[in-house]
């Protein structure tokens, strides 16, 4: 034993029993502070970037969350296989898990959160509610009693006068939550929350609450240390959601007074001292705009999704804030020096299809590319070639920005989703970019229906925004230009072309419900395109292997694309992503192909046609002469045959696939 050892917990090296954004986020503080870091896979994020990030990674087991992130011993192993001395446990998971708070204290193992006590008594949301009560914090008036009876709880609900809210007292997530309109309603209701709630938690009791009808979902954030001292950080305001999940959240609240900032956040610190709080955690309000009134909802015991927003207005790095509280230092500042500077917005960024319910998709990310914007900040859980896995949650990244007022904020996250690339997948990156265009959300004047009410104008936004002919033409020039391999080819190709040399070739696509064809060819340096009844003359600007540029009617179109199979995505800042899966069309010039037809591979001139029909040919002969790029080189048959049909003469220009040549070949 030294005598100088300090009076802090030692701390050099921190699991993360997390995955995704989160590990990578709290990874990040960890070699900021000069702290070890060790990951935790399992089979699905074997590849996953914050494995990569992390110093040590350790292997817990298979993709299922029970069998490796929520595995209590197995976190413990790893933990101690690598020498760590805490645990960070970042949000859901085992983050309110208080048997895994205390079974951390117990292996000598410092658990980076609240102490078990508090994770407790906010495990239960009726539990919450009383301690509250009891501590002066307003709550939404209700029962939450132990008699379960549909009879009681109905009684109850008549009491409270509709609508009311049942919720699952173990709940979070928005998982068994009903709202009942009328007495005739309550019955049915009673049997879903409880079906949903013993299914998600094990557990069906439940509680019964007033509906905030026209409710605002603002949290604040809590800070304690293991000394007695409690702040809270701000607000931030959650009210953009869907299905009782956050979608967006901002910090500060658009509506929020400093008379009711103050109150509010005096009740949150209430909460906190309540609890003996002593790391970060979330008071959760709901504000009704009509009274004026805000009531409790829950403490959410642990760092938040949202947490980013809080730490680019205050400038306060939470992960570390966590991490020192968690070893016993006091905290380093007070109430007053807490001070917002700017705005902040985030929005998740999910595999998933608006347009389908907002079913959740699986598949590779091919391309993620954020664009370079002073105060954007990704949270992300992915890189280019990721993929997005059943197993989990299927958040892409979190997009941070800030700025000094809340217009350029709005602004410049519209900005950064018209521009960000995100292909592979669908997603709903232009749904969101139609939220933070929607006036309303601009102006500020939401409450938690907003998305349900707006949501056919959201969508149908979405789906105006993608005129497909043009997302439609980059794809077919995209594959165009690769089956001619690239720029080179372009560049040489003759000017003096005439188009009647050779006759429209075609593609067609469908689009979600929708077909389009796209026809075209290949013209003095252009190219001649029909869409249904519209025409377009477009000449090609650059390509790449994922980008393509083109003007039309004057303007420089710039469309990132990848190939997943038959499906191209599209993205481009004006048309958003659209995802086009070409059709097999089988023409008969592909199938003569498979019979013995031969195509040029690249537009050319024919230089000479070596045979004619009738004639018998070896497999190595010569068939035909062609010239592109300065350069000549011959087709030659493949094998032996008789020569059915030739469709070009000597001197001919042809497009690239253009049917030169069809052999008999007798099998
Ligand atoms: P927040 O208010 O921070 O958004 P939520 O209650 O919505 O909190 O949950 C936080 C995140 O944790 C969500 O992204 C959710 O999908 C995830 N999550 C919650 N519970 C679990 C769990 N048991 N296993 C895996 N992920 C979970
Ligand atoms: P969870 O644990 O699932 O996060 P919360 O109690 O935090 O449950 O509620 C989730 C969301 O449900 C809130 O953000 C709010 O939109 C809505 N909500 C909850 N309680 C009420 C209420 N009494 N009246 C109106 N809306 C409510
Ligand atoms: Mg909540």
């Amino acid at each position: 034993m030294t005598k100088s050892k300090s009076v802090f917990s030692p701390l050099s090296s921190i699991l993360i029993a997390n995955r995704g954004e989160i590990a990578s986020r709290i990874i990040r503080t960890c070699k900021k502070m000069g702290i070890r870091s060790i990951a935790v896979y399992s089979d699905a994020d074997r590849d996953a970037p914050f494995v990569n990030e992390a110093n040590t990674a350790i292997y817990v087991g298979e993709s299922s969350p029970v069998k490796s992130y929520l595995d209590i011993d197995k976190i413990i192993a790893a933990a101690k296989k690598s020498g760590s001395d805490a645990i960070h446990p970042g949000y859901g998971f085992l983050s309110e898990n208080a048997t895994f708070a205390r079974r951390c204290k117990k292996e000598g193992i410092i658990f980076i959160g609240p102490n078990p006590e508090a994770i407790d008594a906010m495990g239960s949301k009726s539990n919450a509610k009383a301690l509250m009560e009891k501590h002066g914090v307003p709550t939404v008036p209700g029962y939450k009693g132990k008699d379960q009876l549909d009879a009681t709880l109905t009684a109850e609900a008549n009491k409270i006068g509709y609508p009311v809210l049942l919720k699952a007292t173990a709940g979070g997530g928005g998982k068994g939550m009903r709202i009942v309109n009328n007495e005739n309603e309550i019955k049915n209701a009673i049997a879903a929350a409880k079906r949903e709630s013993k299914s998600a938690f094990g557990d069906d009791e439940l509680i019964v609450e007033k509906y905030i009808q026209s409710g605002r979902h603002i949290e604040f954030q809590i800070f304690g240390d293991k000394h007695g001292n409690a702040i809270h950080l701000l607000e931030r305001e959650c009210s953009i959601q869907r299905r009782y999940q956050k979608v967006m959240e901002e910090s500060p609240s658009p509506i929020l007074s400093a008379e009711l900032r103050a109150e509010m956040g005096k009740a949150a610190v209430d909460a906190a001292k309540a609890l003996n709080y002593d790391n970060a955690g979330t008071v959760e309000f709901i504000f009704d705009e009509f009274s004026n009134e805000f009531y409790f909802l829950e403490v959410n015991t642990r760092l938040q999704v949202e947490h980013p927003v809080t730490e680019e207005v205050t400038g306060l790095d939470l992960v570390k804030m966590q991490i020192e509280s968690a070893q016993g230092k006091p905290l380093l500042i007070s109430q007053e020096q807490v001070i917002g500077n700017g705005y902040a917005i985030e929005l998740r960024l999910y595999a998933e299809d608006p347009s389908n319910n907002f079913l959740p998709v699986t598949g590779n990310i091919l391309k993620f590319e954020t664009p370079q914007v002073d105060g954007l900040r990704v949270e992300s859980a992915v890189e280019s070639g990721s993929e997005i896995s059943v197993y989990y949650d299927p958040m892409i990244a979190k997009l941070i920005v800030w700025d000094i007022n809340r217009e350029n904020a709005m602004r410049k996250m519209a900005y950064v989703l018209r521009n960000l690339v995100c292909t592979g997948t669908t997603t709903n990156q232009d749904f969101l970019l139609k939220l933070v265009e929607h006036p309303d959300v601009i102006a500020g004047k939401y409450d938690t229906h907003f998305i349900s009410k707006e949501l056919d104008k959201l969508i149908k936004g979405v789906i105006d925004l993608k005129g497909i002919n043009i997302p439609a033409i980059a794809s077919t020039l995209f594959r165009w230009s690769h089956r001619n391999q690239n720029q080179q080819v372009l560049k040489s190709i003759p000017s003096g072309w005439r188009n009647s040399f050779y006759s429209y070739q075609f593609e067609e696509y469908s689009v979600g419900e929708e077909k389009i064809k796209i026809e075209y060819k290949f013209a003095r340096n252009k190219f001649d395109i029909k869409v249904g009844e519209e025409t377009y003359v477009v000449s090609l600007q650059d390509i790449s292997e994922d980008k393509i540029s083109f003007q039309l009617d004057g303007v420089l179109y710039k469309f990132s694309i990848s190939k997943n199979g038959n499906n191209y995505f599209t993205h481009n800042e004006i048309f958003g992503n659209s995802k086009l899966t070409l059709l097999d069309r089988l023409p008969e010039k592909e199938q003569e192909k498979i019979k013995g037809g031969y195509i040029s591979p690249m537009p050319s001139q024919i230089v000479k046609v070596l045979v004619k029909t009738g004639d018998k040919v070896n497999a190595g002969d010569g068939l035909v002469i062609l010239s592109s790029m300065k350069m000549e080189s011959t087709i030659t048959a493949e094998e032996d045959g008789v020569v059915k049909e030739v469709y070009v003469k000597d001197g001919q220009n042809v497009e690239a696939d253009y049917l030169l040549i069809e052999l008999n070949t007798d099998e």
